[in-house]
């Protein structure tokens, strides 16, 4: 019998979504268009402090809003807590998070406990981080999908994401090109566990692996504004989540084994690049195109094997086995038990990631 759901919930979404050339000297307008206020913390790391954090600076104050800036050392709970202390003796009106990953999740999670609002300016496109309401945080031993708010606004200036490393924005392709696997663990729990899905965030998701597909040649020739399909993607991605209200639509079994790598290897890879790598295998376990999804990323340069990645085999084959208990709450096709060893090397050695 057909039901339908009743549950009430919210779906929290970025206002203003700013992509484009020089849309770094928009910030005042969407500042003023969203009401945000005259007094901004601005959240960077060491490296972007005296180049783009300082044209931010710059625009700010042209603007007539003063700015504070807080540089981040690191993505830990210490640091969000040192963050908030920063903060309370500021007193801004909102927040801005400008740099990769870890200054976005250091603002994301400030913001969300200070109750305020913040602007997410990405400098790489490396994840799908940049428009999403969950920050990336390490506890004592792992890391953490932390609940917050998504950014109300975010600003990404193809100019400078054209300039970033390509190595990044092909990582932020390989996150994005993992969404495959993620959905068909979705939709398994969902047929085993009768966990509930979206079909709006399921198409949402769905639609950036397309995308990058589609546009591999495009994003590979690194023509000019070549980023802006990467970061559009990387926004659709993140709008994916906050409709489901859960990283569950683009974090599956291969995000585990990337978190499972990230403890084991000595030197892991890009998120990105450890999460495609991983989509091959868990595409392979689940029986869909993995061939198809391993040209992709050889066309767009990414890493298909454990050398490339800078990996040992054994590193690979161990993540395989622990990837099940990285998140236990969350089934994929890894099942509660994971796969053993002899399952590990065959799955591995198959797809070509160690040989
Ligand atoms: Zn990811």
């Amino acid at each position: 019998m057909n039901s339908v759901i009743n549950e009430f919930k919210f779906i929290e979404l970025p206002t203003l979504l700013c992509l484009g050339a020089d849309m770094l000297k928009s910030v005042p307008k969407v500042v003023d268009r969203l009401s945000l206020g005259k007094k901004a913390l601005l959240l960077t790391d060491d490296f972007l402090r005296t180049r783009i954090a300082k044209d931010v600076e710059d625009i700010l104050i042209d603007g007539n809003i003063e700015v504070f800036t807080s540089i981040i050392q690191n993505s830990t709970m210490d640091e969000v807590e040192k963050q908030i202390g920063v903060h309370k003796e500021i007193k801004p009106d909102f927040v801005i998070g400008l740099g990769g990953g870890r200054p976005i999740d250091i603002a994301k999670s400030v913001a969300y406990k200070t109750n305020q609002r913040f602007i997410s300016i990405p400098t790489i496109a490396s994840h799908d981080g940049v428009a999403s309401s969950r920050a990336s945080i390490m506890g004592s031993d792992k890391r953490h999908s932390i609940q917050a708010l998504p950014p109300i606004a975010v600003v990404a200036d193809t100019i400078i994401l054209d300039k970033s490393p390509y190595r990044f924005t092909a990582a932020g392709c390989g996150d994005l090109l993992a969404k495959g696997t993620a959905i068909a663990d979705w939709m398994l729990s969902h047929r085993l566990k009768n966990e509930l899905i979206s079909e709006y965030s399921i198409a949402l998701s769905d639609m950036t692996v397309q995308l990058i597909t589609k546009k591999a040649n495009v994003i590979k020739s690194q023509v000019s504004g070549y980023s802006r399909i990467v970061v559009k993607a990387l926004i659709s991605s993140s709008l994916a989540m906050c409709v489901a209200g859960s990283s569950r639509p683009g974090s599956g079994s291969e995000h585990m084994f990337s978190h499972a790598l990230d403890t084991i290897a000595e030197k892991p890879a890009l998120h990105g690049e450890q999460c495609a790598l991983g989509s091959i295998m868990m595409g392979y376990l689940h029986d869909l195109d993995w061939e198809s999804t391993k040209n992709i990323m050889i066309h767009l340069g990414l890493p298909v094997t454990a050398k490339d990645l800078g990996l040992k085999d054994e590193e690979v084959i161990k993540a395989l086995e622990t990837a099940h208990s990285i998140r236990p709450e969350r089934y994929t096709i890894l099942g509660k038990d994971g796969l053993t060893s002899d399952a590990a090397v065959k799955v591995a050695t198959v797809t070509g990631v160690i040989n």
